[in-house]
């Protein structure tokens, strides 16, 4: 489909004016449950993220109408739409689940924008489907804040993820642990498909369809695949160079997602299911941000095993599709899967070199890195100090108290500035090229739990979402000084410590 010049530079300027095009809910029965969203008591839209808007050219003047939360949960409303809630399994924590699918989001429906790309409208939180397994199908609005404020920070980090359209909150109770506000987000994503919706159609036999998801994810978002001797193989190919680099741009900004569960592997490389994710405050390579995750499998350092490990059980599933011979295509998919490891540790001795201000390759480079990531290790803050790090005076002996003092061992710290200077003067840095290059790599905001913290307790205590707002804002600009902001570059406070974040709320 093409659209003319014209046509593409006007605005939606009303939800029902939305063009859907149900691209998947035309596959067969299997992959979905056709389900609307349940009305929310008293739902009213506490933030609206014009940048994820204008991917479907859909105009910021929306929010302001009084019936715009109204028109999304309306089925009247958006005639065009075909509600559905998908279907997938997936491993979590390691163990085969043969059926979750989506218990509590809602595709409402695909909309091409004008660049003829799709994009999923799925509201998260909307209430039970066939997949909800007894649970009630809602979000709470803690968990709504979250993932609203870290999907855009980590768009605007440069890391691929799903987006977020508006934030929803509520009058209604949801109960977990005791009854919390309710809420919705309404999530924007090329595409929702997982891992585990692959695994879904390989567990269960039915591998016609499992052809037909993987030449719906190919003709729709990776046609490059198609030209390809093995469309299949190429998707992989694909999907693997994604998770790897996704993983190690994870790695590079301190994200912890917390539930690396096969289900929640995006097939396009996207971010995806934000729980009870966490950015690092002090740098400790074991960190482990869910609380629910006692054994430490989704661990900080460990998220590049866990890629590979979810990569094979895509491999698995994806087996019928790659060779009539099955010793053949276990032999291609492993192939790829060792690529896997080549394409995370080249991008991950790319971004520790950038994050280092370093701009040539030698082989020190990567010792280098783990010394000063071993300095830091249980007392260094990992943001502050790269961004502290721009401000190393290479002709000075002894650096600046600011940086130095981050490090519990001074001395320590001392001996590597001393090769870190060294290092410098090989490639004849210049001190104010490698500050100004590291600056925008090396974040000077992120969004720790407890700013997030705060946005929650001020919509939950007093129906107050500017702090909400201050933060898309802030977090609009990560690399910038936003000297009005300076406060949000600030170590955490002491009782961020105490903040517990775990699964599924
Ligand atoms: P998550 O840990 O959020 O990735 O969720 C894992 C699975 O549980 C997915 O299939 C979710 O849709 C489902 N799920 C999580 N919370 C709920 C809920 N409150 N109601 C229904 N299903 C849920
Ligand atoms: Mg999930």
């Amino acid at each position: 489909m093409s659209l003319s010049l014209c046509e593409a530079d006007v605005a939606v300027g009303r939800v029902s004016d939305l063009r859907f095009d149900n691209v998947y809910s035309r596959l067969p029965d299997e992959f979905f449950h056709r389900v609307a969203p349940q009305p929310l008591r008293g739902a009213r839209l506490a933030h609206f993220n014009s940048s994820a808007a204008a991917l479907i050219q859909l105009a910021p003047s929306v929010a302001a109408e009084p019936d715009f939360i109204a028109q999304l949960l309306s089925e009247q409303a958006l005639p065009t739409a075909a509600p559905l809630a998908m279907c997938y399994s997936g491993h979590q924590f390691g163990v085969y689940v043969p059926r979750l699918g989506d218990g509590r989001a809602i595709v409402l429906g695909q909309v091409r924008n004008a660049d003829a790309q799709l994009w999923d409208l799925q509201l998260k939180g909307s209430g039970p489907t066939r997949y909800s397994r007894g649970a009630d199908g809602r979000a709470v609005l803690r968990s709504s804040i979250r993932e609203y404020l870290c999907s855009e920070a980590m768009h605007q980090l440069g890391i691929p993820t799903t987006r977020a359209l508006c934030l929803i909150a509520s009058d209604e109770a949801v109960y977990r642990e005791q009854p919390e506000p309710g809420a919705m987000v309404l999530r924007m994503a090329q595409s929702h498909v997982r891992f585990g919706s692959f695994e879904y159609f390989y567990h269960t036999g039915q591998h016609a369809y499992l052809r037909q998801l993987a030449d719906y994810v190919i003709d729709e978002f990776l046609p490059q695949a198609r030209e390809r001797v093995n469309p299949y193989l190429a998707l992989f190919e694909i999907v693997v160079e994604r998770t790897a680099r996704l993983i190690a741009q994870w790695q590079g900004v301190g994200f912890a997602h917390g539930v690396m569960n096969s289900d929640n592997m995006s097939i396009l490389g996207l971010t995806l299911d934000y729980g009870p994710f966490g950015f690092l405050d002090t740098y400790q390579a074991g960190f482990i941000c869910n609380h629910s995750d006692h054994s430490g499998r989704y661990a900080f350092d460990q998220q590049p095993y866990i890629g590979a490990f979810n990569l094979t059980c895509l491999a698995q599933a994806l087996l019928p599709l790659i060779d009539v011979d099955q010793s053949a295509a276990i032999e291609k998919l492993q192939a790829q899967i060792k690529e896997y490891w080549t394409v995370f540790h080249q991008q991950m001795a790319d971004i520790s070199r950038a994050k280092l201000g370093l701009q040539t390759q030698h082989e020190g480079d990567q010792n280098l890195w783990q010394s000063l990531l071993a300095l830091m290790e249980g007392g260094t803050d990992y943001t502050l100090a790269f961004r502290a790090l721009a401000g190393f005076d290479s002709s000075k002996i002894t650096q600046p108290s600011a940086l130095r003092d981050m490090f519990v061992d001074r001395e320590g710290f001392d001996a590597w500035a001393q090769r870190y200077a060294a290092r410098l003067q090989q490639e004849q840095s210049d001190d104010g090229q490698r500050a100004a290059a590291m600056n925008k790599v090396n974040p000077k905001f992120v969004l720790r739990n407890y700013m997030a913290e705060v946005a929650i307790r001020c919509a939950e205590d007093n129906g107050d979402f500017s702090e909400i707002a201050r933060l898309m804002e802030l977090l609009q600009r990560p690399f910038d000084e936003q000297l009005g902001n300076a406060h949000y570059a600030a170590p955490p406070p002491a009782w961020a410590q105490s903040i517990s974040v775990s699964c599924s709320s």
